[in-house]
């Protein structure tokens, strides 16, 4: 629980800073309940706290943790060099929130990513000694074999890896088309395995995060939601 005048409270949920906060407040364009506050420094208990701005509703969040469905063609780096950044698929007020994604996805790898302004969250989450699986979708040049799957069970040598990588499950889902669960985040692995079991990834989706699917989470490319206490305890 914690009160706190309004223009900080919108300055907390990314609507820019406090100065314009303010000005949104002086200019009306903030309600609670069915009344207008022009007070800058009304105090609102922010637990649960509901707002009405440009007249589009909001509901305090103290942390945001978003589900995106990431398209192909964008990067996940907060400084993009050649494509634009997953940010700019989100709405303005995330960024001024600082939300970063967790982890990351090559360019061209499209599917489930998370993004939080959660710090500790994000730590959590990348952290190799949570060994949270992170099932992929590996599109391959050359058909896929028995003797593949094998390999990427097995572990595969990678050149800056001090021992071999393993996929955790590995399956045959097309005849160019595997699935692979991986438990670490390393550095273009999915491609870097098959590359060094012979093969080529041609293109890679990220299906799901620990339990939690994208199909669950029935987002279109480019599409992104909240994600709840229920679907944060998938992961
Ligand atoms: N492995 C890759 O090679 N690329 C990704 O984007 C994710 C995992």
């Amino acid at each position: 629980m914690s009160k706190q005048p309004l223009d900080r409270i919108l300055q907390s949920q990314g609507f820019g800073t406090r100065k314009a906060c303010r000005r949104m407040i002086e200019d009306g364009e903030v309600s609670i309940g069915s009344e207008t506050v022009s007070d800058q420094r009304a105090v609102f208990e922010t637990s649960g706290l509901e707002f009405t701005l440009f007249d589009e509703r909001w509901a305090y969040r103290e942390h945001v943790y978003i589900a995106l469905h990431k398209p192909a063609s964008y990067e996940c780096s907060r400084k993009p060099s050649h494509h634009p950044g997953v940010l700019s698929l989100l709405p303005e007020q995330f960024t001024w929130r600082d939300v970063q994604p967790v982890g990351r996805l090559d360019h061209d790898t499209t599917g489930l990513l998370l993004m939080s302004d959660d710090g500790a969250f994000i730590h959590a989450q990348s952290s190799p000694k949570r060994h949270i699986p992170k099932v992929y979708v590996a599109t391959a040049h050359d058909p896929v074999t028995p003797a593949l799957v094998d390999l990427l069970l097995a572990g595969v040598q990678l050149h800056d890896e001090p021992a071999p990588l393993a996929a955790v499950t590995c399956r045959q889902i097309a005849a160019h088309q595997l699935e692979i669960v991986l438990e670490q985040g390393k550095y273009h692995q999915v491609k870097r395995m098959l590359a060094a079991a012979g093969n080529h990834c041609t293109a890679l989706h990220r299906a799901a995060i620990g339990a939690l699917t994208l199909e669950a989470l029935n987002l279109d490319a480019g599409a992104w939601c909240y994600l709840d206490q229920a679907q944060l305890d998938l992961l």
